[in-house]
């Protein structure tokens, strides 16, 4: 189980792109569904013996045995998973967090209960750190299900006779068991650490985020030294925050509530804020928000596994072990557990598992957009002594005039005049949403419309926050446009002239100024498929505009990497970018370059000259320097590379983006022919193998002759 991965990635199912026909309504998925059971250590925070990280921890009393020493398990195929006892104990004690992906680690749970009472256990308890689907507790508007129920009767039927969870989202929950259930709380824990940092009481306020936890941050502040309570109120600022600043809440999911409250609570004068919570489901962009500077700490617990990746330098994660063995340990010699929630059992207990410092990270591969982000303005002496992969397999081959495009870009039948895009054929289309110039009834330029297939629908509801960190689907909830850059069928984006191509990107910033009027759209991706092999059905030209209502990881990564930058560097990464080898040319407001870690031969970027986090924040002066200079980029592409398919994206910075990230948040546009498809090491690993210096990509691109 790696939770960390819930969101690493996500697959979008269209069936109009499937080989076979399909009527599944288009949704978004997470990919980890496919995790496969793990035999040992699988990141439960406990196992007899040993924290999540495989570390010595007084954990479990030893009548008591953890699933990993009680249980074989054959892992077969993920459909077939098998599992059987080959030691056991009369009142086996089974630890799994229900926590993403959830419904894995729940049939995980269920078939741990059922195999022990087919082994004649005498008492099981289900030990449940982190209930998963604990916020479907009730019914928010009709016909909706209400899974934390299911899932305690799932539980039941296993053959569970009791259940230990951990900071149950609302208490009522534990009415949907009609076994015993142990509630314990994580605050203990946190109560300790927060103890031994011995900040002066006089200075403290214990907050709640929103009202609906002030009863746990009460509690919290009455063992706190008595300090005083303070509640964020979503409508107006409060007054008088003391210096140091607690905030406390169950689970820090997306982290948009706690981070609102701190920048509150800074704007009020707070010095310090510490936010502490039992429960870090940490959806995108959660990481972001926590570690861009608004918080002293954030204290969290291990119920739910935190991957390394998600590490930043203000997290601290306090193991749970101790209190729920001890809990356990109590369950079992039928004594009172009380004092275990007092905490008075707790002092100077805690361990913490890791302060989460992390080193300066190294990049190996010139793969992920963030290593791309990191090297792209590294001076060159770093630069060389972390060459890229791709850097060291470039000896053994190729020169840049190998790189010649093979393939056929044109993606429809080669005598095909006209199609659906074409002038006189709007019909064909799905619904017009405008056009440029706007009152033309015939002699249109551009058009921009529905896509007839789209991926995303814009009649599901959009999905709420929960149901992002909670269970592995999403709505497919988005909008999914064609711009159609030309009446004409034949005429390619680069036979345009330079105000006509602003036209197209003027188009895209009207469309996304319309898309932006939504609440729930979070990101607008705009790209451009050129070419069958570059994913091209239609070979009119046209580019498409997508919205989601999530910002997609790789986003997210990047303005991770941004930020990152800009913590080291105090400057926005791109706005440094310019550096002699790997530019290939200049115009009055962008500069194109081969970034240094680029992860494919000969890819592109144009970057803005001035700073700027939105592309809708093109004027017309920008659109039209931007129009000749894309256009300049395309044709020395074309012409180098024998008019190679090609993918361009424009890579904005998500919509509702917090004020505080704007400083190193910096559009640009990516282009990039697809000259060698993507093979099993790329598939496999995620990693990117680029047989071409960027500086040879640059010198080349640079030299290019275009003939008048
Ligand atoms: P591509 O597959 O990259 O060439 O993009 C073409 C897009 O146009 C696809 O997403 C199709 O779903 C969409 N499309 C195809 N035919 C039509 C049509 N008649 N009206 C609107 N959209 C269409
Ligand atoms: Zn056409
Ligand atoms: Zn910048």
């Amino acid at each position: 189980m790696a939770s960390s991965l819930a969101f690493s990635g996500i697959g979008l199912l269209n069936p109009h792109k499937l080989p076979y026909s399909t009527k599944t309504t288009s949704f978004i998925r997470c990919n980890n569904l496919s995790e496969s059971l793990k035999c040992k250590d699988n990141g439960r925070p406990i196992t007899a013996g040993r924290d999540h990280n495989g570390q010595a921890a007084a954990a479990f009393p030893s009548v008591l045995t953890a699933p990993d020493q009680l249980l074989d398990r054959i892992p077969v195929h993920k459909s077939d998973t098998r599992l059987r006892i080959f030691s056991g104990t009369a009142n086996p004690s089974l630890s799994q967090p229900t926590c993403p992906p959830a419904n894995e680690n729940l049939m995980e749970l269920l078939i741990m209960i059922d195999a022990c009472r087919r082994a004649s256990a005498k008492n099981i308890t289900a030990v449940i750190p982190y209930f998963g689907y604990a916020r479907a507790d009730r019914k928010t508007q009709g016909r909706e299900s209400i899974a934390a129920k299911l899932v305690a009767n799932l539980i039941t039927e296993a053959g569970a006779d009791r259940v230990l969870v951990c900071d149950l989202h609302s208490g009522q929950s534990m009415g949907y068991f009609d076994i015993p259930v142990d509630h314990v709380h994580g605050q203990p824990v946190i109560l300790d650490y927060l103890a031994s940092k011995r900040i002066c009481s006089d200075d403290l306020v214990v907050v709640s985020p929103d009202v609906g936890g002030v009863a746990r941050a009460r509690a919290f502040a009455k063992k706190l030294s008595d300090a005083p309570l303070a509640i964020v109120d979503k409508r107006r600022h409060g007054h008088n925050v003391a210096e140091v600043a607690v905030m406390v809440d169950d689970m820090i999911d997306t982290a948009g509530t706690i981070a609102k409250g701190a920048a509150l609570l800074h704007q009020e004068g707070a010095r310090e804020v510490y936010a502490c919570s039992t429960h870090a489901v940490f959806s995108p962009p959660a990481v972001e928000r926590l570690s861009s500077g608004l918080f002293q700490e954030v204290i969290i617990t291990n119920t739910i596994p935190v991957a390394e990746q998600n590490y930043f330098p203000q997290l601290t994660i306090l193991s749970v072990s101790n209190l729920l063995g001890e809990t356990i340990w109590r369950v079992h010699d039928d004594c009172a557990f009380s004092n275990t929630l007092k905490g008075a059992l707790w002092t100077n207990r805690f361990i913490k598992i890791s302060g989460a410092r992390r080193g300066p990270r190294r990049h190996q591969f010139s793969a992920a957009s963030a290593s791309q982000w990191r090297r792209v303005g590294a001076p060159n002496s770093e630069r060389r002594n972390s060459q890229p992969v791709g850097d060291l397999l470039s000896r053994q081959s190729t020169t840049p005039s190998d790189f010649k495009s093979k393939s056929d870009p044109n993606p429809n039948s080669k005598n095909q005049t006209e199609c659906a895009f074409c002038a006189g054929h709007e019909h064909e289309c799905a619904p017009e949403i405008f056009r440029f110039p706007p009152d033309s009834t015939s002699d249109w330029k551009i058009r921009v419309i529905q896509n007839l297939y789209p991926a995303l629908s814009r009649e599901l509801d959009p999905p709420n926050s929960e149901s992002v960190g909670g269970p592995m689907t999403i709505p497919g909830f988005g909008f999914h446009d064609v711009v159609i850059e030309s009446p004409a069928h034949p005429i390619h984006l680069t036979d345009l002239s330079a105000d006509q191509i602003a036209d197209v990107l003027l188009a895209y910033k009207k469309r996304i100024d319309q898309l932006r009027a939504f609440d729930s759209i979070k990101f607008v991706q705009v790209f451009k498929n050129h070419g069958a092999s570059a994913g091209a059905s239609m070979s009119h030209s046209h580019s498409q505009i997508m919205a989601l209502p999530i910002v997609p990881p790789a986003a997210s990564a990047r303005i991770r990497s941004m930020k990152e930058d800009f913590v080291q560097t105090g400057k926005c990464g791109l706005c440094q970018v310019k550096q002699d080898d790997l530019l290939i040319d200049e115009s009055s407001h962008f500069i194109s370059i081969v970034p240094f870690a680029a992860t494919f031969p000969f890819e592109i970027w144009i970057v803005p000259r001035d700073h700027s986090s939105h592309f809708h924040e093109l004027d017309n002066d920008k659109a039209l320097d931007l129009g000749g200079f894309l256009k300049l980029m395309l044709v020395k592409m074309s012409l180098q590379l024998n008019n190679p398919p090609y993918n361009f994206m424009i890579h904005t910075a998500p919509l509702q983006i917090d004020s505080t990230e704007l400083p190193f948040t910096h559009w640009f546009i990516q282009i990039v022919p697809q000259l060698s498809g993507v093979g099993g090491f790329e598939l496999g690993t995620g990693c990117y193998i680029n047989p071409v210096f960027p500086e040879d990509a640059a010198k080349v691109l640079r030299e290019v002759r275009i003939p008048n």
